[in-house]
């Protein structure tokens, strides 16, 4: 049955959605307020402007976004599509001109007949005459729009900055220098993982955390640090025992064995959907790259961590996904409105994009796609997350289901890409008709 659907924002989510729907021949109006009003960061009036850097990142299947990429592009992803024109050559990665890009985005957008283009700011969530509304107005949605979800979502709803913590791969650790202890030991023993350090390796630590390169904050960034989520290098920089005193205290770690308190001590909680991961905890930063990987390895048992996630602080507009998203992007509270992008929680231009392709399907489909897919992961983590600690995350293996088992890691992510794949075959051949309530099907369909 064709639809009448209202789009506000039309950047990677936002314009990758109208696209699907029109295509499936649903009426779309795409709301997009550049340039009658510009958000801090975007330059241009193009539709799907990349705001930084030009990166799809990796397009090796053995890293979660590139499997992502395939996926999408599995099911027609528009995004992708101009993505390839723009393509310029950068190895392994997949990265694109900048202006050829959202030139194509808009270009594609244009040509649609059955999409109308509104270049206004909308301030409400009003559905007007559309039968569904989807807001993908990103991390930059203007204050008037914000205040109205707000208030459509209630308390704890909406967040408008993000602060994220490293999260190092279970198997690059060194156990033998780890030991498991809930402080004071409460919890159930093994909720947390101890790097206990000695007051030399501290102070050599702390000074390389002093001049660790950092990323420098966007004006529109200046006012967002609280005083109880700080990055680690502004805690550090307040004096040399400051983070022994927050959340490098050891205090009720004493050592299992010796009874031993540590001069300092780094913990490391395990990730909510997977016990191959672990976050650490208080470890938001601004650090670069580069900066992150050498002062973290030089935490006792990390020497050779690796990443599934770096830390990072940015203005950022996200909905609590777990307390107010079901796994199809819809809002709980009202069957007929969908967020898609990063406003979801996901966050990258290609997660975003993916969640606009997502949304185009659950709104005729509300099948949620398998977990053990990388775009079926997605709304596990906006949906199933610990509502209490949810952060935007970038597609990680963390939060994709593993169907296999404890294999070498290269064989590994190879078998879980194939699975991955195949489902996603399947699924774009299958063709499902909606469930006859209009509501997710069982958890079975979900795992299988
Ligand atoms: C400063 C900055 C740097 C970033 N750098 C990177 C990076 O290097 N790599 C990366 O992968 N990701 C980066 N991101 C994240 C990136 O912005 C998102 O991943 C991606 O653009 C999100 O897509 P989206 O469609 O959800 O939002 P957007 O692409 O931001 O699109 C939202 C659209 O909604 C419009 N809009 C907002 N409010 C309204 C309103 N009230 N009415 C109508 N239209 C509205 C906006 O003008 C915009 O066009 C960065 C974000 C910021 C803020």
């Amino acid at each position: 049955m064709t639809r009448k659907i209202k789009v506000i924002g039309a950047g990677l989510a936002g314009s990758e959605c109208a696209f699907q729907l029109a295509r499936k021949g649903h009426h779309v109006d795409l709301f997009e307020m550049r340039p009658v009003k510009m958000t801090p960061a975007h330059q241009s009036a193009d539709l799907a402007e990349l705001v930084c850097s030009n990166s799809f990142r990796s397009s090796a299947t053995a890293n979660a976004v590139g499997l992502l990429k395939e996926e999408m592009a599995l099911l027609g992803s528009m995004v992708l599509r101009c993505g390839e024109e723009a393509r310029v050559p950068a190895g392994d990665a997949f990265a694109v001109d900048r202006e050829r890009f959202a030139a194509a985005v808009t270009a594609a957008i244009a040509s649609e007949p059955n999409i109308t283009l509104h270049r206004e700011e909308v301030t409400s969530l009003d559905r007007g005459d559309a039968d569904y509304l989807v807001v993908a107005t990103g991390p930059l949605t203007s204050q008037p729009l914000f205040d109205a979800i707000n208030d459509f979502l209630g308390r704890d709803g909406l967040y408008f900055y993000d602060a994220i913590a490293p999260i190092v791969a279970a198997d690059s650790l060194d156990m033998t220098k780890l030991y498991w202890k809930s402080r004071y030991g409460k919890g159930s023993g093994t909720d947390y993982l101890n790097a206990p350090m000695t007051q030399a390796e501290y102070e050599a630590f702390i000074a390389a955390l002093l001049s660790a390169e950092l990323y420098p904050l966007h004006d529109f960034e200046q006012a967002v640090h609280f005083e109880g989520c700080l990055p680690v290098e502004e805690i550090a920089s307040r004096g040399i025992d400051t983070l022994r005193f927050g959340p490098m205290k050891p205090v009720g770690l004493e050592h299992p064995v010796t009874g031993e308190r540590p001069h300092a001590v780094v913990q490391l909680r395990k990730e909510d959907l997977s016990d191959e991961f672990f976050n650490l905890v208080g470890f938001q930063t601004k650090m670069k790259i580069g900066a992150q990987q050498r002062v973290i390895r030089m935490i006792p048992g990390l020497e050779n961590a690796t990443f599934a996630r770096f830390g990072s602080m940015h203005r950022n507009t996200f909905i609590n996904g777990p307390r107010h998203l079901t796994p199809t992007f819809r809002a709980n509270s009202d069957d007929r409105v969908f967020f898609a992008g990063q406003i979801t929680g996901v966050e990258g231009y290609v997660e975003s994009a993916a969640v606009g392709l997502l949304v185009a399907r659950y709104l005729e489909d509300p099948t949620p796609l398998p977990y053990h897919t990388a775009l079926g992961a997605l709304g596990r983590h906006v949906a199933e997350s610990s509502p209490d600690r949810y952060q935007p995350s970038n597609v990680t293996w963390g939060l994709i289901e593993d169907k296999v088992g404890r294999v070498k890691k290269i064989e590994k992510r190879d078998r879980q890409a194939k699975l991955a794949l195949n489902t996603v075959r399947e699924v774009r051949s299958a063709g499902v008709p909606p469930a006859a309530d209009g509501r997710p099907r069982p958890e079975e369909i979900l795992r299988s």
